[in-house]
């Protein structure tokens, strides 16, 4: 399943964040590329974070906005509603 998500200020994604002990993840960028992001700080526009499967194919199916995907629960604030509702209808038009 796809995700929307909001990327960090500094570019990255909730995932390549350290979480919490609540699974939130609230706490700097793991050590990737020098990263100084000392916590996670979300961008108010949300972006679909596209995902694949083992064999390569792109997953056209997103997560609704407030499910839980791979233990992690997804954001469902107005703006990942309306991008859901955006996405999901221009599927449904092809
Ligand atoms: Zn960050
Ligand atoms: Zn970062
Ligand atoms: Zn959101």
């Amino acid at each position: 399943m796809s995700l929307i998500i909001h990327r960090c200020t500094c570019g990255h994604t909730p995932g390549q964040h350290e979480s919490d002990s609540q699974g939130k993840p609230s706490r700097g960028c793991h050590p990737i590329g020098g990263c100084r992001c000392s916590g996670y700080d979300p961008q108010p526009t949300p972006v679909l974070l596209p995902t694949w499967t083992p064999t390569g194919r792109p997953i056209p199916e997103i997560t609704p906005p407030g499910e839980r995907s791979d233990r992690r629960r997804t954001c469902d604030c107005d703006a990942c509603q309306a991008l859901y509702a955006t996405l999901t209808a221009d599927a449904g038009a092809r």
